[in-house]
């Protein structure tokens, strides 16, 4: 939203004068409301919900500044606001100089979007049983003009902020599926996992969407697989559920990613609708020397199992971690011992010169030749 303020002075109270209009907003739109869902629904009842607002202030003064400029200003005030975690923020001249790389990368992004700068790399999951390979992650990365390839590290948090994550679920969606039509052609039947932000449950059309976007492409059931973190799940367990119960009767199975750092809350286990457990790398690293460490990982494996999940280790960076898995009698292993993400032709080479046979040959150490990922 914007709001204009006219026939404000030039006196240097003036700044103050808005500021104390901009508390009032807020303290407008703090008032809790309540929303009441009809009775039959699920949850149906009255609640009350809050809401925050990040607010940037720009001032024309007796300057003569186009109103894109003063537009401009103000979005960088309110980036500022939304970082600092204050409630609005008055632009300074300063500003310009984080903000501004912020907001031209944010353009940036948006034309990678359209323009297909976004690519996707792929990394292997490695049964522990048999040594197959028969599940890949999709992982998005962004070939940027100048700055090389970025990974997510470096863009994603601005995605979400921007409010450009539907766009690029949609990208890495489609990407990925396309590249699972073409596996699937060549013989290759391997499942394709992407991840979902927790932002992702807001949004109501993405289940319709990515079901239709596997029927069109005539892939069959278990060929897409979702991972998601705990914190979708805890922003709202019922809708949550249903997005998840939707997903899952159209043969897509559900992955909860970084098991173990979040909120860890057994309840969602016992509830809801999921299929494996991705163990977080912080496990895995001290996995071989720590006991504790050993003995929480053997007993979170025994604890999937028990529910009949599936438990896939991420990070499994050594021979070491990885044998110890497979005596643990973890399922899978992802990791850069095996395979760093590489983009789909480099896998398809990695795969054809990998021994077909089982983990003999990784736990001897012979490990495949990786590319940077
Ligand atoms: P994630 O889903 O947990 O993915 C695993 C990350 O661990 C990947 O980082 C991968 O490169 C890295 N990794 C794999 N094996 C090892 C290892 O042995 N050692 C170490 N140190 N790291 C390993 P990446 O590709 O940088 O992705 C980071 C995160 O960004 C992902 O974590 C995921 O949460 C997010 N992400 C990636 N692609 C997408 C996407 O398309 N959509 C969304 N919403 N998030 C994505
Ligand atoms: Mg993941
Ligand atoms: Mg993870």
């Amino acid at each position: 939203f914007v709001v204009i303020l006219e026939g404000l002075n030039d006196s240097p109270l003036v700044a103050t004068q808005i500021e104390s209009i901009a508390v009032k907003i807020q303290e407008v739109l703090a008032k809790a409301y309540e929303l009441t869902l009809a009775t039959g629904s699920e949850g149906a009842g009255s609640r009350q919900h809050h809401c925050s607002a990040s607010i940037g202030i720009a001032l024309f003064g007796s300057q003569n500044l186009p109103s894109s400029e003063l537009m401009k200003r103000a979005d960088t005030a309110m980036y500022q606001a939304k970082a600092a975690g204050e409630g609005h923020h008055v632009y300074r001249g300063e500003d310009d100089t984080d903000f501004a790389t912020r907001l031209q990368t944010v353009d940036e992004l948006r034309t990678a979007l359209t323009q297909d700068k976004l690519v996707v790399y792929y990394q292997p999951k490695i049964d522990l049983r048999t040594g197959e390979v028969r599940h890949v992650e999709a992982l998005v990365r962004w070939e940027h003009p100048t700055r090389g390839l970025l990974y997510p590290d470096a863009f994603l948090d601005l995605v979400e902020e921007a409010g450009l994550m539907r766009g690029l679920t949609r990208v890495v969606l489609e990407l990925a599926l396309d590249q699972a039509v073409v596996w699937h052609a060549d013989g290759r039947l391997l499942t394709i996992a992407v991840n979902l932000s927790a932002s992702c449950l807001v949004d109501t059309d993405l289940p319709d969407e990515v079901i239709a976007m596997l029927a069109d492409r005539n892939l069959p059931q278990g060929a897409l697989r979702l991972e998601i973190t705990e914190e979708f799940l805890m922003i709202d367990r019922n809708r949550a559920r249903n997005v998840l119960t939707q997903l899952r009767s159209h043969g897509i199975q559900i992955s909860i990613d970084d098991f173990g750092t979040g909120y860890s809350s057994l309840s969602y286990l016992r509830d809801l609708p999921i299929d494996e457990l991705k163990l977080d790398r912080s496990f895995i690293s001290p996995l071989t020397q720590d006991e504790r460490t050993s003995a929480l990982v053997a007993s979170t494996i025994d604890l999937a199992h028990s529910l009949g999940l599936r438990m896939v280790a991420e990070g499994v960076e050594s021979h070491l971690a990885y044998s110890k898995l497979a005596r643990l009698g973890c399922d899978q292993a992802q990791g850069f011992w095996m395979s760093r993400p590489v983009p789909a032709a480099e896998l398809d080479l990695w795969l054809g010169n990998r021994h077909p046979i089982d983990r003999q040959v990784d736990i001897a150490g012979e490990r495949p030749t990786a590319a940077s990922g």
